[in-house]
């Protein structure tokens, strides 16, 4: 395996560095607060080809390898302090783009995977229900076959991106007494009858990410708004799971680097009994332990990457990196309040905000609990 990025990969890494910081960092603690999404930052990132990273060209895309995608999703998340604006896009780019890269017809890809990369689209992803989070599997969202349509009802919740989505991957059982082989995914467009997607459910981070309901009442589609086989739902969930579980962590990484190089600043500029506080081993413990934390996500972040680029499945992987980087996130940033004292708690430092941010890492794509469990059973435990 070679660690070192080419020319043109530290090129576009550092276009997305310049860019991000010059146009999606704007009045960001009033837009947290009002929980307000940057729909002009998400246009100008489709025209920037975020959107599109790993999308062949043949859809629009730029056709990076995963490797590539990588290092330019980890530069966007570290120059860019709108954590909830990078989860929206990772969200649609793993979750919603790539389901629909690997299962879909020519013809919704087209259509979908098109309108995403050029920013004309926001897309979802609806697996998660009122009584059904971790347990995916007891979903009671239906799909009763009609002839050559389908008819959908169920409720969807905590969805990514769901007030402002123009469509949605959406989850339902075809045939209950199969119960996993029964389930199957869906396209559904907002403007379809018996279709409601509900309002912003407010938060305590990622509040710039708008997330809410999508309710399906009724909802007749046809037959082509399949995605994938008839009872292939899970296979597709899983999949996109695995890229969800790795990659969008890749932008999380970038956040633990920013939250780092603050936290080193400080700690030398911040002076207390006659010398900077990063002298004091306590403070320095903590810097060293974030580092460290950096470097280790990092090697199992390119190394999925570069496994996946090479063909293999890393799934046992990919919950582990999920797991390792949402958890350090959250340890880096509560340890940045400490470091920043009374200025870390504070909302004009901006400290505060990205522990709050972090915190959803350790539930959304599989909590922490149901990664070890995910991980105990690749490990036969
Ligand atoms: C910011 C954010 C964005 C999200 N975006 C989406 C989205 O776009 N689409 C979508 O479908 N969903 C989304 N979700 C939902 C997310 O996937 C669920 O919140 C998550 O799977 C947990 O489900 P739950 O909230 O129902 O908690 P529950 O499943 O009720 O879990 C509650 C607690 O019990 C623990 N627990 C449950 N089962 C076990 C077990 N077997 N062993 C040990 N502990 C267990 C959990 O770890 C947790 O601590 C999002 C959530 C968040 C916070």
């Amino acid at each position: 395996m070679d660690f070192t990025f080419s020319a043109e990969q530290e090129e576009l890494a550092r276009a997305v560095r310049d860019f991000a910081q010059a146009r999606l960092n704007e009045d960001l603690i009033r837009r947290d607060r009002e929980a307000a999404f940057n729909r002009e930052g998400w246009t100008a990132c489709a025209e920037m080809g975020l959107q599109g990273l790993h999308v062949p060209e043949a859809y629009g895309g730029q056709g990076q390898d995963l490797t590539t995608t990588v290092k330019v999703c980890e530069a966007l998340g570290e120059a860019c302090h709108d954590n909830g604006l990078v989860f929206s896009l990772n969200a649609q780019i793993w979750s919603v783009e790539m389901p629909i890269l690997h299962f879909g017809t020519e013809e919704q890809k087209q259509r979908y995977l098109r309108g995403m990369v050029e920013g004309r689209l926001i897309g979802a992803h609806g697996m998660s229900e009122p009584d059904s989070g971790s347990d995916a599997l007891a979903m009671r969202a239906r799909a009763v076959k009609d002839g050559d349509h389908y008819v959908l009802d169920g409720t969807k919740t905590f969805i990514t991106n769901g007030p402002v989505a123009d469509f949605a991957i959406v989850f339902a059982n075809v045939r209950p007494e199969l119960k996993a082989l029964g389930i199957t995914a869906f396209l559904i467009d907002r403007d379809m009858p018996g279709v409601s997607f509900g309002p912003k459910i407010e938060k305590m981070g990622l509040r710039t990410s708008p997330m809410g309901e999508i309710i399906l009442d009724n909802v007749r589609i046809p037959a082509t708004q399949r995605l994938a086989r008839e009872g292939a739902g899970m296979q597709l969930f899983n999949a996109s799971m695995e890229y969800e579980r790795a990659f969008i962590f890749a932008s999380h990484l970038g956040a633990m680097r920013r939250i780092y190089e603050r936290c080193r600043r400080h700690a030398r500029e911040r002076k207390q009994f006659g010398q900077s506080i990063s002298k004091f081993t306590p403070v320095a413990d903590k810097l060293i332990q974030m580092r460290m934390d950096i470097e280790l996500a990092q090697l199992l972040l390119y190394k999925i990457a570069w496994a996946k680029d090479h063909g293999q499945e890393m799934p046992m992987e990919a919950a582990m990196a999920k797991l390792f980087i949402s958890e350090a996130q959250v340890r880096a940033s509560l340890d940045a309040i400490q470091i920043f004292g009374g200025y870390g708690f504070t909302v004009e430092y901006e400290v505060e905000r990205e522990h709050r941010d972090a915190i959803g890492g350790r539930l959304y794509s599989g909590t922490s609990e149901i990664q070890r469990k995910l991980i105990g059973s690749y490990l036969g435990l």
